[in-house]
Formats: structure tokens, sequence, C-alpha cells
């Protein structure tokens, strides 16, 4: 495959041999069951790549994003799935950048270690889905406590995380001047928030992706849960969210990958009117198209990264990135189910799992449409349609 910017070949290669431990065979069974694949993230964990955007200081790999996203992106290229393992990496810029530093000497060498997970941020609630300020879970101070109830949905990892990052308004949306102030961003240690002020429900779905609804009835945590200032929350989500978009392009580039040389293959190997049907135009074209798009797609993702890492602005790149990435990976895995026939439905060749893996990118964790929407009003300056 071309690879204009391939810097990165020891990451890529020590994170093949980790996952070839983790066969097809291993994703597909892990998915039958709907069960969470803890032995790949206890590998992951004990060769440090759950660790790598901790900062070397606190026991972490102190890798860039560029190269975090490296090791997302061949988890997806080798079958597997980084759905299992990615919000420890979301998660970490959110703490990272606005995290104090007692709350970052406390959590994140136990992090490193393995010792505790953070796995898991919940931002999505049932009632109000993308208009994120509308959100209705209230944390109140009373005290030394936050008082937390509410609702949230599709809460990813939270049974196989001890910490969650969580956005609340701590200022009703009615008592602030712009819809974006007045929430904010907590660190919950799920260990002490357990019984019945906090319960959650597993939504199976689609994909093998563990994720939950949660429900907070007066939850006490302590103020110092609290990251950063009170009723900045939204600000730091979004820096947050910058990490994830530029992450998950990656994820999308390695699925890509993974349809491409798979559908190369068989479509090269498979023989009906007496040639490999790869040598019709009409099956070539779509997937010399699918890597055209992948590769342009790769560009923008390594933008993204190369921006984040230099401390830049990179909202419009890392929503594009995201966007094109998920498109590609899309398009590739539709040419990958197309020309392996009716052997594309069969589980056995991986081709299906992959296909709906790969389409969740179109909605979580931004559908497409509120992408464009961001760059219609915040790149283009055209109207706000809301
Ligand atoms: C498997 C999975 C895992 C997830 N994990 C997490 C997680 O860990 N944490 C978390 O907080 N959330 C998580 N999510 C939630 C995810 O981020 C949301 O589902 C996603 O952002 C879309 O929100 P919604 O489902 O409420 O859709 P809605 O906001 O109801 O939107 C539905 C559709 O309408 C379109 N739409 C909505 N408004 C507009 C508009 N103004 N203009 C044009 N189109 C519009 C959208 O594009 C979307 O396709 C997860 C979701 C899934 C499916």
């Amino acid at each position: 495959m071309l690879n204009v910017k391939d810097e990165h070949q020891d990451i890529r290669q020590a994170v093949r041999e980790l996952c070839s431990e983790f066969p097809n065979e291993y994703f597909r069974r892990k998915d039958e069951e709907r069960a969470y694949p803890e032995e790949f993230v206890v590998a992951l964990t004990k060769a440090g790549w759950m660790a790598a955007l901790i900062p070397e200081e606190y026991g972490g790999g102190g890798l860039s994003l560029t190269q975090a996203s490296v090791v997302l992106e061949e988890i997806n290229r080798s079958g597997g799935n980084s759905g299992a393992c990615h919000g420890q990496m979301y998660n970490m810029a959110t703490l990272l950048r606005h995290g104090s530093e007692e709350q970052k000497r406390k959590y994140l060498p136990k992090v490193a270690s393995g010792e505790l997970r953070l796995q898991c941020m919940a931002i999505t609630e049932p009632s109000t889905g993308t208009d994120t300020t509308k959100i209705k879970t209230m944390a109140t101070k009373k005290d030394n406590r936050y008082v937390i109830s509410g609702q949230k949905v599709w809460v990813s990892r939270v049974q196989h995380s001890d910490l969650m990052i969580l956005l609340a308004r701590t200022t009703p949306l009615a008592s602030v001047k712009k819809k974006s102030d007045g929430m904010s961003i907590f660190l919950v240690d799920l260990r002490q928030a357990s019984g019945q002020q906090l319960s959650i429900a597993p939504i199976r779905n689609m994909v093998n992706h563990e994720t939950n609804e949660m429900y907070f009835d007066n939850l006490e945590i302590p103020a110092d849960s609290l990251i950063g200032e009170e009723g900045k929350g939204f600000k730091y989500i979004l820096d947050g969210l910058n990490a994830e978009r530029a992450l998950i392009a990656a994820e999308c580039i390695g699925d890509g990958y993974w349809f491409i040389d798979k559908v190369v293959k068989y479509t090269s190997e498979r023989v009906v009117f007496g040639r490999p049907i790869a040598q019709n135009q009409g099956v070539q074209f779509p997937i010399a198209k699918a890597y055209v798009d992948l590769e342009a797609a790769n560009l923008m993702r390594y933008l993204a990264c190369e921006l984040y890492d230099a401390q830049q602005p990179c909202g419009a790149e890392a929503n594009m990135a995201k966007l094109l990435a998920a498109d590609a990976s899309w398009q590739s895995a539709n040419v990958c189910l197309q020309f392996h026939g009716g052997f594309g439905f069969a589980c056995d060749y991986d081709v299906e799992r992959k296909f709906r893996e790969t389409r969740l990118y179109q909605v979580a964790p931004v559908s497409t449409n509120l992408i464009l929407s961001f760059v219609a009003e915040h790149v283009l300056g055209l109207p706000r349609s809301f």
C-alpha cells in the first residue's frame, strides 16, 4: 500500500505482532458471543499500548497522537476492532490538558500500569441526542460533594472501566448567557459509585460494542472530582473530541485497508467466466476508486493528528478527517462485500462483521451530518441552523 508519511514502522510492526496472536477467529467468536475481548485488552495493557498517550513522567508511553493513531489503525487493519480499547486514548486528552497535577498524580500512574482503567465517557443523553448543550444531567454542589441526577445513554465500556469522564450541567441552561456555559466535567471513580445511586443497563446492539444506559439518582461524588474550572466543561470536552475524531479517522483508515486487501486478494483468485473477476474493469474501478479515496482521507488524518500534536487549532481538520475516513472505509466495505458475492455474507469470511463495525462510524462518535454542519457554520461562516 502507498503510504507517503510512514515514519512509524516500529510501532506498526510491534502492534501487528501482538494482533497476530488475536486472529479473525478470535474477534469472530467474541462477536458471536457479544463478549468483551478481555484477553486482547490485557495484552495491549501489558505491552504498554493502553498507556500510549500518558506522559512518561506518569509511567506511560509518552506517544504523540499521531503515533497513538497508528496503534488503533493497525488494530483495525489486522481484522480486529479498537472499540474495546480506544476510550482510554480519547479520555486521556481531557484529563491531560485540563486535569490538576494532583488528579494526574493520583490516577495516571495506576492507569499506566493497568491497575485502573479510564475507558469511558458519558456525554449523550436519550432525550437530547446530538444537541449536547441541552443535557439535563445536573451536578449540584453540596459542601464538599457534587450530587448527580440524570440519565446517560450509549456509555461504552463502563462495565470494563474504573474511572469515567462525565459531562453534566452545573448551572441550568435557563440561567446561562451562552448555551455552552454552565457545563462541567467530572472524573467519576466508578468503584465508589455503585449501589442504588447508580444503575447500568447494557444495550445489545448491531456490533460487539459494550455500551450502556446509566441512571444517576443523587449520586454523590467528592468535589475534587471536578476537572478544571466549573462551567467550562463543554470547551474541555471539545478539546478531547478533536483527539477522538482524529483517532477514529485512523481506525477507519485501518478498516479501509483491511477491506481493500481482502477484496484485492479475493477478486484476483475468484474465477468466473473463465477468468479472475478482478480482470473486469467493472470490478477493478470501484475498488480503485475506494482506494484513491482512502489514501486522500489518510492525508487529512495525518494533518489533523499533527496539528493536534503541535497544540494548534485542529477542529476543522479533525472533523474533516473523521468524515472523509468514515466515508472511505464505508465505500471500501461496500466494494469488499459486493465483490465477495454471496460469500461476503458468510460469517466465516469476516467481511460482514467488519462491514457492520465500520458502518457505525457514520453515526458515532459524531454523525456525518453534524460534521457537515460544523464545517458549514464554523469553517465557511454559513448561517447557523441551530
Ligand atoms: C455503539 C455506540 C457507542 C457509543 N458510545 C458512546 C459513548 O461512549 N459515550 C457517549 O456519550 N455517546 C456514545 N454514543 C452516542 C453517539 O455519540 C450518538 O449516538 C451520536 O452522536 C448520535 O446521537 P443520537 O444517537 O442521539 O442521534 P440524534 O441526535 O437523535 O440524531 C439522529 C440522526 O439525525 C441527524 N441529525 C440530528 N440533528 C441534525 C441536524 N441539526 N442537522 C442534520 N442532521 C441531524 C444525525 O445526523 C443522526 O444521524 C455511542 C453510540 C453508539 C451507537
